[in-house]
């Protein structure tokens, strides 16, 4: 079996997240099974994505204690880097374990935006790559180390979103 390709969605746009879910819930749709890890999520807000996807057979995992800074000023960086660390190990162990046929890291791009990860742990996580398995990655900001080895980048480009004129995050649109 040949080895899986390589998914980002990345840019300022609305859609990353969603597009990611939306392959999940195609690829569950054919029996394959799938895994979704996600960085740098709230602590409090659950998301209807991840009841829909959990539902439908999606293993889902929320790293807990990923609040950053921008939402949390309290939060002490260095403890938030070494919480993405052990995260990364764990997503490792995944994507060696074979047990999967797609593996989505949600906000993935985001770690190495912030500099919460470095290169150096792009090229461990593609390297582990089984055959077979294919690899989804989302967040702003993806780094060109990853774009380079990708099969498939899509940009969300922002036009209009209106957050710009203040608009909260709306329960079943945005989360
Ligand atoms: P979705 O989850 O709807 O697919 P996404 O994954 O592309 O969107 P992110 O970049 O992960 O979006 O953004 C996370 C959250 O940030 C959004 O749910 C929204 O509440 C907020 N957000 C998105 N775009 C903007 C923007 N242009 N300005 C301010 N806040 C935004
Ligand atoms: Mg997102």
């Amino acid at each position: 079996m040949p080895k899986g390709l390589i998914h980002v969605y990345t840019g300022n746009g609305k859609g990353k997240t969603t597009a990611a879910f939306g392959l999940a819930m195609r690829a569950s749709g054919h029996g394959k099974k799938v895994l979704i890890l996600q960085f740098l999520k709230s602590r409090t807000r659950n998301s209807g994505e991840a009841t829909s996807a959990k539902n439908l057979g999606i293993k889902v995992i929320k790293f807990k204690g990923q609040t950053t800074p921008l939402f949390d000023p309290s939060v002490n960086r260095s403890e938030l880097k070494k919480n993405i660390k052990n995260s990364l190990l764990y997503s490792l162990k995944q994507i060696k374990s074979g047990g999967y046929d797609l593996i989505i890291m949600d906000e993935f791009n985001n770690l190495f935006r912030d500099h919460y990860a470095d290169a150096v742990d792009i090229g461990e996580i593609i390297g582990a790559q089984t055959e077979g398995l294919e690899l989804v990655f989302t967040g702003r900001g993806a780094p060109k180390e990853l774009i380079d080895l990708a099969d498939y980048v899509t940009e969300m480009h922002l036009i209009k979103h209106p957050a710009a004129n203040g608009l909260m995050a709306r329960k079943g649109i945005e989360f």
